[in-house]
């Protein structure tokens, strides 16, 4: 039984590609992306640390097996700089930003104010058309989230990549937004 429960795990990555997939085929597929936020840091919450990134993430697998088992990876040490406290606390900030501007533009269309853009942008600045699916079937608002969160995953697995390749297969996890929040609610529970 314990066995089987391991394999399961070691499988996780499975369900990052088919993410990824998944939002090729229907955009509406990337509200499923909340999970990869939110598990994360109940369980930090909770008081399971870091237990996502060591047993579930399938970001990480996913890396660790494009790097390792595919030997993608070069294999260096990641630079001094992208390890330090400034480096990891500026670039979670920025994510962040980035990410309550997708709910601000999300709120625009919900609103009225702004109209549904049919578009995912890459790292934050590339806009790719994406707009041979018919959402209508949802509120604009609900479509345009998904382009935003879709948009917010695609970059960031392709930062994850970049950085495999260039270093080691998971130094995308020594920046990566959800590890440094999981890490501070673990510090801040350890210290109360
Ligand atoms: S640091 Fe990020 S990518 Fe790495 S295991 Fe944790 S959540 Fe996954």
């Amino acid at each position: 039984m314990k066995k089987n429960k391991r394999k399961f795990k070691d499988y996780m990555w499975i369900l990052s590609l088919t993410y990824l997939f998944l939002g090729i085929f229907n955009i509406l597929f990337a509200w499923l992306g909340l999970l990869c936020f939110l598990i994360p840091l109940i369980i930090s919450i909770a008081g399971g640390g870091k237990t996502y990134c060591n047993t579930y993430c399938g970001r990480g697998q996913l890396l660790n097996l494009m790097g390792s088992k595919l030997n993608l990876s070069r294999n260096k040490n990641i630079p001094v700089f992208l390890r330090s406290k400034w480096f990891r606390y500026g670039f979670l900030t920025f994510f962040m930003s980035m990410f309550f501007i997708m709910l601000f533009n999300t709120y625009l269309v919900f609103s009225g104010a702004s109209e549904l853009k049919e578009v995912i942008q890459i790292l934050w600045s590339f806009k790719l058309p994406w707009n041979w699916v018919n959402t209508s079937m949802v509120s604009s608002w609900v479509a345009q989230f998904a382009f935003g969160f879709y948009s917010i995953m695609v970059t960031s697995t392709i930062l994850g990549v970049v950085t495999m390749i260039l270093y080691k297969p998971r130094s995308w996890c020594v920046y990566c937004p959800m590890g440094t929040m999981t890490q501070l609610i673990s510090q801040a529970k350890y210290k109360s």
